[in-house]
């Protein structure tokens, strides 16, 4: 059972492995947003593709996406799928757009597998529109927003065009979803991390929503963009971060350990962190479901508002085109995008990673990070380790330490038993 993040790397696999079937369908509903966030990867980052792309995504590209994905599911046996919708802002489609939506997605699909709705919006669109929440309610959507922390912090981030902030919004929207009528809905919070601000202040900023689970995000960053505070992350490191020990300077992991203590020591559950019950879970030998941690092969695939398929958004940080494919749902099945090179190379699991994070004893739980934080313009694109490196490593260690500790406690009675 590897529990421990100093014990040996596993092993390479032999060989190429089969492509690996899409169980997650992000579709880009619509294109721009109400915001101007500072920190946008889809309209501040390296990649401006959403300039040439149609605000909404039209029926025909809808309809096409959706017959797609049953071929896909029928293929592949899924019983059920995962249809994400994402923008830009997706409520910006409107009440009557989104009930046509969803509704043809639950027809084209019926008979072929059930889709599971979800969606991630920053909710001003739901205070503002009371005909939305029925319409997602309808179609059992479940619905993720974005929210920073303390009023200051979002606000300080996250503002509308004209400079204003947009907390007394989304927690307006927040209290519509915690409502009973509507907290079936409601999936959780997703929070950018800003180490300017306070940790502890920020996760309890957070908990006054009661989210069902919270998912703590490193700002986007490459070793060409390195993340806020940290100009001089430029180049990868040449080896892994010796175990238990930290190679350079660490705030993220600092910001997110000191939550982690909160969380984890906190006499009931209050929330689910994604990132930290991954880390838990692959320190435990079980696998994790996003792409943040692990080696879980991508079974994510994206369709743009013009029915292009790509790859997830996140690789918008790296470089102009990153995420395409050139493959389109109005020509090409997602067996052929599965079998894709680009797609082919984030399924290959440890043998995907570079020969340092190869090398490192984290690598079955860190698994490199962010595909997209490994962009490095001067080596082989995508095989450094993370930017986040440090960070993770620390963490890693962190989270290991302190499971080690509990599991010693669990079983010391049991010995003393024994003897
Ligand atoms: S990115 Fe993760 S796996 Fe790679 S060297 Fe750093 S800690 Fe190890």
């Amino acid at each position: 059972m590897p529990m421990s993040a100093t014990s040996a790397p596993p092993a390479a696999p032999a060989g190429e492995t089969e492509s690996v079937p899409f169980r997650q369908f992000l579709l880009k509903i619509h294109s721009r947003c109400n915001l101007a966030c500072t920190y946008c990867y889809m309209y501040e980052a390296a990649d401006q593709s959403w300039r040439q792309r149609p605000r909404s995504m039209a029926p025909a590209i809808v309809r096409g996406a959706a017959r797609s994905i049953a071929e896909h599911a029928r293929e592949h046996g899924l019983a059920e799928v995962h249809v994400v919708l994402h923008g830009g802002e997706p409520l910006l489609v409107g009440a009557e757009r989104l009930e046509e939506l969803l509704g043809t997605v639950t027809e084209v699909l019926a008979g072929s597998a059930t889709p599971r709705f979800t969606m991630q919006t920053n909710g001003i669109r739901l205070a503002e529109d009371p005909r939305l929440l029925p319409v997602l309610d309808r179609y059992g959507v479940r619905i993720g927003v974005s929210l920073d922390g303390t009023p200051a912090d979002h606000d300080r981030h996250r503002r509308r065009p004209d400079g204003r902030g947009s907390h007394e919004a989304t927690a307006r929207a927040l209290e519509l979803l915690n409502d009973p009528a509507h907290r079936h809905l409601y999936a959780g919070l997703l929070c950018v991390i800003d180490t300017a601000a306070d940790p502890l202040e920020t996760y309890e900023a957070l908990l006054r929503f009661a989210p069902p689970r919270l998912d703590l995000l490193l700002p986007h960053a490459t070793w060409q963009a390195p993340p806020p505070g940290l100009a001089a992350r430029t180049s990868p490191p040449a080896a892994p971060p010796p175990p238990g020990a930290q190679a350079g300077p660490a705030p993220y992991a600092a910001w997110l350990r000191t939550v982690f203590d909160r969380w984890y020591g906190a006499p009931r559950r209050e929330t689910g962190v994604r990132l930290f019950e991954e880390i838990m879970a692959l320190l435990l030998g079980g696998g994790a479901r996003s792409e943040s941690v692990g080696l879980t092969p991508v079974d994510l695939v994206v369709v743009e508002t013009d029915g292009a398929i790509e790859q997830a958004d996140s690789l918008k940080v790296s470089y102009p085109g990153a995420p395409g494919t050139g493959l389109h749902v109005s020509r090409n099945s997602f067996a052929e995008a599965a079998a894709h090179p680009a797609f082919r190379a984030r399924q290959r699991g440890f043998a995907g990673l570079g020969p340092v994070c190869r090398s490192c004893v984290r690598s079955h739980v860190c698994g490199g990070g962010l595909y997209a934080h490994r962009y490095a313009p001067a080596g082989d694109l995508f095989s450094a380790p993370s930017v986040y490196c440090d960070d993770l490593a620390v963490l890693v260690d962190h989270i290991g330490a302190r499971l080690r500790q509990d599991v010693a406690e669990l079983t010391a009675p049991r010995r003393k038993v024994a003897l």
